[in-house]
């Protein structure tokens, strides 16, 4: 029997967007200065750490790819991530791909940028992870379904990306549940009997 974990997509779960205002955009922090903490979210990881589960954060961050960033920069800003939570991460998994890369190094169709479940399936594989008792939080319908197709429960997180709406009913994708925060997730994840729930599922198919 492998352990729980929650899986936290990063951009807009942990950390705010930031707005570029020459751009007139909202993009993910382009280097560490820029990375802040969402309200709430170290506590939020640390309601998950003295619960048991593996902290695992699995995203997809194409912006070396796309000239935007070197990986040192991600490196720190990966590492002010890890302090700002108190070390309560456990696992931090990215997908450095796209399919059409400035950076030819890093163009591929690879498995894991999201919605494909490549990270978690192989963080489940690292880190003995139940992946039917674990459950992934994103802001995006790429992680609802990244997280669907590894077999987790799924929580949509985040208030920002209405046209999420209109893209879950285009595909015909839902999530098990919805909360505006990551805190908000914690208490939900917090009333989840996944193992019970696990052996329901398991009985109706006999
Ligand atoms: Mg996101
Ligand atoms: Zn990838």
């Amino acid at each position: 029997m492998g352990r729980r974990a929650a899986f936290l997509d990063r951009d807009g779960v942990i950390n705010s967007y930031v707005y570029n205002q020459e751009f007139g955009t909202v993009d993910s922090p382009s280097n560490a200065e820029e990375f802040q903490l969402l309200p709430g979210v170290r506590d939020a990881i640390a309601r998950f750490h003295d619960m048991g589960l593996l902290v695992v954060v699995v995203s997809n961050q194409p912006g070396i790819a796309k000239r935007k960033f070197s990986p040192e920069i991600l490196d720190a800003t990966t590492e002010k991530m890890r302090r700002l939570c108190d070390g309560k991460i456990d696992a931090v998994y990215y997908c450095l791909h796209h399919p059409h890369a400035a950076d030819k190094r890093y163009e591929c169709d690879c498995d894991c940028r999201k919605p494909k479940p490549g990270l978690l399936l192989k963080a489940a594989e690292e880190w003995d992870i139940d992946l039917q008792a674990s459950v992934m939080i994103g802001d995006g319908l790429t992680d609802v379904m990244a997280g669907q197709r590894a077999g987790a429960r799924t929580i949509l997180a985040g208030t920002r990306k209405c046209y999420v709406c209109a893209a879950m009913d285009e595909h015909g994708v839902t999530p098990d549940f919805c909360a505006a925060t990551l805190s908000e997730a914690v208490g939900i994840v917090e009333s989840m009997n996944l193992s019970t729930d696990l052996i329901t599922r398991e009985s109706l198919r006999i």
